[in-house]
């Protein structure tokens, strides 16, 4: 496919076009610990990163990951993020997490989410920060709730409630272990919704995941942090079957990386070991299009479509690791990385160009995160000498 180059207006040979990314899932607050957690279970992250760490952010903590986790991912080709917010404490810590996206030249949501150990009202402060964030801008708003697993089913209704009440898309995590239908139990209550997404789900059965169909709801699947923190196989294979088109997310960047292209190759390879399913196009969708759709942007972005907002990113096919590139979509999902990501257009503009972020001053948000690491480490008394989580 080759395309036009947008930043100089002469045709090349030797690039991609594609749509950019679109990550519906990923709480960027972490970034300060990028890789700590690889082998982490999930009981482990929850401990290290809830327990340990998240007690001891400040404003500017949150501001400056999250900037640098939202700079990373458009770096690697993901145009638009959902950052899922749950280090709540005060409200200047979440608009400090505001500021960062508004600050990141990209397509971002913010998820705020609702009532994980804050003890204010979670009505008040969504309705707070809807009045911030009203418009349609490159920054916009969506709900994070807790879910029939986290709270009661009347909270469920009554916050589904207010979300519709104030316009906002929802998001919620979903276990379901051992005999637990949290999908079955909110289709009973008549509470899914085509506006909810819904993160990881691994424990829920085949006639759940048509419930979720049926609604018209989305599901995010994280394949690596599900495999590697033990919450079973991703449902990529199992959703299409029920009919519904799966989304891909990162998650979280203590334990993973934050690009796409590795969380398409791994949900690829899982699905191919499992039933030999699912082709390369698959995935592209599900981390373009379907992704769009689940953050209700289908019509501003996820494809290359006259009329849409020109999300874009070019990769380079003159890179020894895809060289020569024969079958973009098969190169992209087998063998791509952010290496390969040469330009980034948001909405028509250039915000990476020759491999390179346009107008961010790196070395000022590097010397800012690596503070911001040393000194919650040092408030929580944790070593950065692996490993450091502290065990029970
Ligand atoms: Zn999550």
């Amino acid at each position: 496919m080759p395309a036009p180059d947008p930043s100089g207006g002469v045709a090349r040979e030797d690039r991609i076009v594609m749509p950019g990314f679109v990550d519906n899932h990923r709480h960027s607050w972490q970034t300060a610990f990028r890789g700590v957690g690889s082998d982490w279970t999930f009981p482990e992250w929850a401990v290290a990163m809830h327990g340990t760490v998240k007690p001891h952010y400040q404003p500017e903590d949150v501001y400056v990951g999250t900037l640098l986790g939202r700079l990373e991912a458009l770096h690697s080709g993901v145009t638009t993020m959902l950052d899922w917010y749950h280090v709540a404490q005060t409200h200047e810590h979440e608009d400090a997490a505001i500021a960062a996206l508004r600050d990141a030249p990209a397509r971002s949501i913010f998820c705020l989410g609702a009532g994980w150990a804050t003890p204010r009202s979670v009505d008040d402060d969504i309705r707070r920060v809807r009045a911030d964030l009203s418009g349609d801008g490159l920054v916009t708003l969506a709900w994070g709730l807790r879910g029939p697993e986290d709270t009661s089913m009347d909270t469920v209704a009554r916050e589904l409630k207010l979300a519709a009440e104030l316009d906002l898309r929802t998001s919620l995590h979903i276990v379901a272990e051992g005999t637990q239908r949290p999908v079955g139990d909110l289709h009973e209550h008549g509470l899914l919704r085509d506006t909810t997404t819904f993160v990881h789900g691994n424990g829920i059965s085949d006639e759940e995941l048509r419930m979720l169909a049926d609604a018209g709801s989305s599901l995010s699947i994280s394949p690596d942090v599900e495999l590697k923190m033990g919450f079973g196989f991703p449902l990529t294979g199992r959703a299409l079957a029920a009919g519904l088109r799966p989304t891909l997310s990162v998650d979280d960047v203590p334990s993973v990386g934050g690009d796409l292209f590795s969380t398409m190759r791994t949900a690829f390879a899982a699905q191919r070991g499992l039933d030999g399913g699912l082709r390369s196009r698959d995935l592209v969708e599900f981390t373009t299009i379907d992704a769009a759709r689940s953050c209700g942007l289908e019509s501003r972005t996820g494809s290359i479509t006259p009329g849409k907002d020109a999300d874009l990113i070019l990769l380079r096919t003159d890179d020894l690791t895809v060289f020569p590139v024969t079958d973009p979509i098969a190169t992209i999902v087998s063998a791509g990385h952010p290496g390969l990501v040469d330009t980034v257009l948001v909405a028509g503009r250039v915000v990476k160009r020759d491999g390179v972020l346009v107008d961010v001053d790196l070395a000022g948000l590097r010397t800012r995160l690596l503070n911001s690491r040393n000194r919650i480490a040092a408030a929580a008394g944790i070593s950065l000498n692996t490993p450091w989580l502290p065990r029970p």
